[in-house]
């Protein structure tokens, strides 16, 4: 499988390593890439997307646990199981969307069939929605790279070695979706507002730096 480089970006991505680098800035202004995993932050908490893309970053337990996992399942090489030939960290990109990230791991199926899989440390949760979109990005990337349809992808959660298998399809436009808002909150000069989902924040990496406390005392 061919990889395409991914070589510009608006920001550093931390805590992914295996994301690209940075861009020349130039770039970063007037194209607005966005990564692949500042999409799953979205899904999770738009304050949280835009807080990272600004560096208010710090590694949590749970960041620690996923760059060790990621790193299991991170390197540019293919290796073959179960009858596939898997593909390791794979760059990825979309003209039209401008998105970009890198796949932990793509299936190249004995019929052709592509299925990025991503691999989360953790277990499945009750909203499976912050990874589910993160994997149709990939899926749509390599649609648009390879130019094959690419219908299917998958989660697969390993603290519980189980599989959740992705429609594509069926997330297509909750993805756009998220990425237009995602980009209009980078643009935009005043944060997201708290979420209102409290028990996110007990999980969340940069919560020192957003202080959900004064949700509902200060204005976002
Ligand atoms: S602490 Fe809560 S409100 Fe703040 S970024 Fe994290 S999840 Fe969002």
């Amino acid at each position: 499988m061919a990889s395409v480089s991914a070589s510009c970006s608006r920001v550093p991505a931390r805590g992914t390593a295996a994301e690209p680098g940075p861009a020349p800035i130039v770039e970063a202004v007037e194209g607005l890439w966005i990564q692949i995993s500042r999409i799953e932050h979205h899904a999770y908490c738009p304050r949280q997307a835009v807080l990272i893309d600004r560096e208010a970053w710090t590694d949590s337990r749970e960041t620690v646990r996923g760059s060790i996992a990621h790193a299991s399942v991170d390197s540019s090489a293919k290796d073959h199981r179960h009858g596939l030939k898997i593909h390791h960290a794979v760059a990825l990109r979309h003209d039209r969307l401008l998105i970009r990230g890198t796949a932990d791991t793509i299936e190249e199926h004995p019929d052709g069939r592509l299925v990025p899989v991503e691999h989360k440390s953790g277990r499945a949760t009750a909203d499976t929605t912050p990874a589910v979109l993160q994997v149709v990005a990939q899926a749509l990337c390599l649609e648009s790279m390879t130019g094959r349809a690419v219908p299917s992808a998958a989660v697969f959660f390993m603290a519980t070695n189980s599989r959740l298998d992705v429609d594509v399809r069926a997330h297509q436009s909750a993805l756009e979706s998220a990425i237009a808002e995602l980009r209009l909150n980078l643009k935009s000069p005043r944060l997201p507002p708290w979420t209102s989902q409290v028990q996110r924040c007990h999980k969340c990496s940069i919560r020192l730096g957003c202080m959900p406390e004064l949700a509902g005392r200060e204005s976002a």
